[in-house]
């Protein structure tokens, strides 16, 4: 396919890096992983993003995951119009609130309530306050490669861009403040239980992505999920499922509903917000009442639950009710785009590993399957920037670190996938 040139993307590139750090606004937007440089985009499109100097991209970042139907789906363009042309935030309560929390509560087990916040960050920081305002405990533990957001106590060994850019997660971030933060290995039980072991009378929760999707794509073994709810049990603590990516991405009710574990506290974001900036933190009622005005943990936010994002919210929500065969498709989708680019790797003696639940998928240049944050920086960065690459000249735009996920959207079809697949055959031919 004919490539249009980056003139245009070059220009905007050399004039962001002087006015914003490294050009943007989240670092692992810059490409500085896959030895690339970033396009600048000028509309999206269901599965298509297309840059300035025109190119076109089959889109598997999708807004890192917040785009479940595609970009700008009708339905979720006019509500937004629809809703901003009667005001953008009123910093009063609006009926909007009420009924993106109603679909939120009838779609997710186990909560009878939710704040309303701005992003998936405050959804961790809030989470964590939340936890040691109601246990009275102060440790929590998270796992290495797990991405909770870049509040100051779980940037410790945290997954997306702080592996991407190989920072120590403490930088800028005093001892006393991660002094509280446990950290064990995915997937490993023992570790787990040998980290809180000193701690066990203050414990205030353990964090985990039920899926963890910051460190590439890794699945929970089978005994992990149900292994951390026996172990907060006996320890007393807090089991908080970070769902900001697999809420409403591997079903309605999430990664609880999928493995059929229940978590004390569900963390949202992504998909909640239907492409705008929204996070959620959601209980039973007994322990979310801790928060402000009804408790004395306090959270705030002047546009938390504004009117444009809950429109947003409330329409993508319709969407999914309305679709009852979604995540049915979102799965199959996935599973051929990894089983595709499975074979085309072997049929070139590329060593690949890949996973595919729900509308999400990954892959790992490895011979070996991957558990952990371990197993994740071990895989080949050389042979995943070269991909990357090759994959974008020929329009494909994958996740420019391979610690992050590959997003599957509504908009993606099976020629979508053809394409992804083929593409993939001719970028390992070429030597
Ligand atoms: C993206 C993400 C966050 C942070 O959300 P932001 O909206 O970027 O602040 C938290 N947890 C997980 C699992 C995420 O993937």
């Amino acid at each position: 396919m004919a490539r249009l040139g980056r003139t245009a993307s070059d220009k905007l590139l050399t004039e962001a890096l002087s006015l914003m750090p490294g050009g943007v606004s989240s670092p692992v937007r810059a490409f500085d992983a896959v030895g690339s440089k970033p396009f600048f985009v000028k509309e999206a499109s269901g599965a298509t993003i297309t840059d300035v100097d025109g190119n076109s991209y089959i889109d598997f970042v999708q807004s890192w995951g917040a785009m479940l139907f595609g970009h700008a789906h009708p339905a979720i363009v006019e509500a937004v119009a629809a809703a901003a042309g009667k005001g953008t935030s009123f910093g009063t309560p609006s009926e909007l609130e009420v009924e993106l929390a109603r679909a939120v509560v009838g779609m997710v087990p186990n909560i009878d309530k939710i704040r309303f916040v701005n992003s998936g960050t405050e959804a961790g920081m809030t989470a964590v306050r939340l936890a040691r305002g109601a246990t009275g405990r102060s440790k929590v533990l998270k796992f290495a490669g797990c991405y909770h957001g870049h509040l100051d106590s779980l940037l410790v060994e945290a997954g997306s861009g702080v592996a991407t850019l190989g920072i120590p997660g403490t930088l800028g971030v005093t001892e006393g403040t991660t002094r509280d933060t446990l950290v064990a290995p995915y997937n490993d039980l023992d570790a787990l239980a040998a980290a809180i072991d000193p701690w066990t009378d203050d414990l205030a929760a353990i964090l985990v992505e039920p899926v963890a999707a910051n460190m590439g794509l890794v699945l929970p073994n089978d005994d992990f999920l149900p292994g951390l709810r026996r172990i907060a049990d006996e320890r007393g603590a807090l089991l908080v499922f970070d769902e900001v990516i697999t809420g409403f991405r591997l079903g309605p009710g999430g990664a609880q509903e999928r493995f059929g574990v229940d978590a004390d506290i569900v963390l949202l974001g992504k998909v909640l917000g239907g492409g705008l900036p929204c996070g959620g933190v959601a209980a039973r009622a007994e322990l979310l009442d801790h928060l402000a005005p009804v408790g004395p943990v306090y959270q705030a936010g002047t546009l938390s639950g504004n009117p444009v994002a809950m429109a947003a919210g409330i329409a993508n929500m319709n969407l999914i009710a309305q679709d009852p065969d979604l995540y049915d498709r979102l799965q199959q989708t996935a599973r051929d785009l990894v089983r595709g680019l499975v074979d085309a790797a072997d049929s070139a003696q590329v060593p690949m590993v890949a996973a595919a639940i729900g509308g999400l998928a990954g892959f790992f240049f490895s011979n070996d399957e991957i558990v952990d944050l371990a197993g994740a920086t071990a895989s080949n960065a050389d042979a995943y920037g070269r991909f990357f690459r090759g994959m974008l000249a020929h329009g494909i735009y994958l996740p420019p670190s391979r610690f992050e996920a590959l997003f599957v959207s509504a908009a993606h079809t099976p020629e979508h996938i053809d394409r992804v697949v083929d593409s993939a055959s001719r970028v390992f031919a070429t030597p």
